[in-house]
């Protein structure tokens, strides 16, 4: 059985709690190998392997951190199939999303290049007499990112990218699912002049986190999850005084308007409701069209499409999507489906019964396609995230932005119309974090920010683009004086700029 290892200052660790989370490859269902499991013990030893290899790294001038993460671009390129096909045999979306998958994180590192313009400060000449005034983002010392199993290139470099341009030292604590691209990221930023200890991977589960959360010298920690555990790492983190910032689940709307050109409609949305089997927290796995009319028109368009999809082993090219990550994600999935049937919803496509000739035993599921969906039901309010699209009828655009305002998740939503005025209208009104107009999957660029509103994420800053600048750094503002001659009398006042 391989073992897959820890990665600390730059070398690979062998696990010593004895605990193991077993890695299947989801094409067939078999354990492919194992991970080890830290003891807080060993994640103290990676922070204290960061904290040794802060001081340096801070003081390194930002244009040499800045080559470092070119380096290290260049070397993911280079790596792009290896690194796609060892991701997609552990996590199960298809070659081609699991290229899209690094390139989206690799917008991240191309964006942390820029970070000496990024990091400057900002300076008052002459902000009183003699008086200039000036600020600078300091790195806040040994930083930690927690990420999930959906996005195991992408997010990891949503964090450490920023993280370390910024001069932190990173612990990154990959999802135990799929844990080998994170740590062959670690790998290939050792290859790129990285020095040891700056980014150190610590495989686990729960006590694994709860180390880092409670560990004095760990300062700010970044996670991506579910609500229920995003929620209580921002608890338990912020109670022992770090920065956090934990980003939560999703259940986003696509709105169709009247207007809307319903073929291309259901072109974005069979690849944002199916696509990467739903394991996305952008996916759109909720369809609110507006009227009888348009409802009726996408359905005539829809099934057809949602029928004829291709599901097959993460490797085949022709499959638009392959197995979800576990045999047990897929037995929750097939439970909200038979919720959504007991709670009168009409299932038009059912995926359950799905099998894939020869691959019997991996985690395979057909798609699934529900209307009549009310927002009472708890098969609409909680997040499935599986290839299940659900289909709630509004009757005017007022209840389609009530819809998902109201809903408990507010990650991203998608309105799709041809009018200005209705897409502006929605965008100003909707009570969620990221909007698409006529764009079925609104991540947005590495240069803007991402994060949603409400249980979608808990903390105040969003990830990466200027706001992880502002998440990873620390601001010192400094007023100087450089006095000639005499500077005036003693003073018991508080010194104003009158
Ligand atoms: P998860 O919450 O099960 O796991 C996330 C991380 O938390 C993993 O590293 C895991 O090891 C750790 N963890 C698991 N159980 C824990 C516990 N009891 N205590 C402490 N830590 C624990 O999430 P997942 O299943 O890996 O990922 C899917 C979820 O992530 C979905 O809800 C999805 O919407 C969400 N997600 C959100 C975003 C976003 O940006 N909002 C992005 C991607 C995924």
């Amino acid at each position: 059985m391989r073992d897959i290892t820890h990665f600390i200052s730059g070398k690979f660790v062998t696990g010593t709690s004895g605990r193991y989370s077993d890695v299947f490859n989801p094409n067939t269902g078999e354990v492919q190998a194992r991970v080890a499991l830290a003891s807080p013990e060993e994640l103290d030893a990676a922070v204290q392997s960061a904290l040794k290899a802060f001081p340096a790294w801070a003081a390194t001038n930002p244009q040499r951190r800045a080559r470092v993460m070119f380096n290290f671009k260049a070397l993911v390129e280079k790596h792009m199939d290896e690194l796609a096909e060892m991701l997609s045999l552990e996590h199960g979306k298809v070659l081609a999303d699991a290229k899209g998958d690094i390139q989206r994180g690799l917008e991240v590192i191309e964006f942390a290049c820029g970070i000496p313009h990024l990091q400057k400060g900002e300076f008052t000449e002459g902000a009183g007499p003699g008086i200039d005034v000036f600020s600078m983002r300091q790195p806040l010392g040994v930083v930690a990112g927690i990420t999930p199993f959906n996005f195991p290139a992408m997010i990891p470099m949503w964090m450490f990218g920023v993280a370390i341009a910024c001069g932190n030292t990173f612990i990154l604590k990959p999802s135990e699912r799929d844990p080998s691209v994170p740590v062959r990221l670690a790998e290939l930023f050792l290859e790129a002049g990285g020095p040891e200890g700056v980014l150190n991977v610590v495989h686990g589960d729960k006590v694994a986190v709860d180390a880092i959360l409670d560990h004095p010298e760990i300062k700010a920690v970044s996670f991506v999850g579910s609500s229920d555990i995003a929620n209580y790492v921002y608890q338990r983190g912020a109670a022992n005084g770090k920065r956090v910032q934990a980003m939560g689940g999703a259940k986003n709307h696509g709105i169709v308007m009247p207007d809307a050109d319903l073929d291309q409609v259901v072109r974005d949305l069979v690849g944002a409701a199916y696509g990467s089997a739903g394991e996305r927290c952008m996916a759109l796995p909720v369809v609110v069209p507006v009227g009888a009319k348009t409802a009726d028109g996408l359905l005539e368009r829809l099934l057809p499409e949602v029928q004829k999809l291709k599901v097959g082993t993460s490797t085949d090219p022709e499959a638009q999507y392959g197995p979800v990550v576990t045999a047990a994600h897929r037995e929750r999935i097939k439970f909200y489906i038979q919720m959504g049937v007991d709670e009168g919803a009409k299932l038009l496509i059912d995926g359950r019964d799905f099998q894939l000739q020869g691959y019997e035993k991996g985690f395979f599921i057909g798609p699934s396609l529900f209307d009549h969906v009310k927002p009472t039901m708890k098969s609409y309010q909680d997040e499935i995230f599986g290839p299940v699209l659900q289909m709630v009828r509004a009757e005017t655009l007022e209840e389609a932005i009530e819809l998902p305002s109201k809903h408990q998740y507010g990650n991203g939503v998608a309105i799709f119309t041809r009018n200005g005025n209705t897409a502006r209208e929605f965008a100003q009104r909707v009570n969620v974090g990221m909007v698409g107009i006529n764009v079925p999957i609104p991540v947005p660029v590495a240069y803007h920010t991402f994060g949603g509103w409400k249980r979608s994420a808990f903390g105040d800053t969003n990830q990466h683009g200027m706001e992880g600048v502002r998440f990873f750094t620390k601001i010192k503002t400094v007023t100087q004086r450089w006095p000639v001659g005499d500077v005036g009398d003693q003073s018991f006042v508080i010194p104003t700029m009158r």
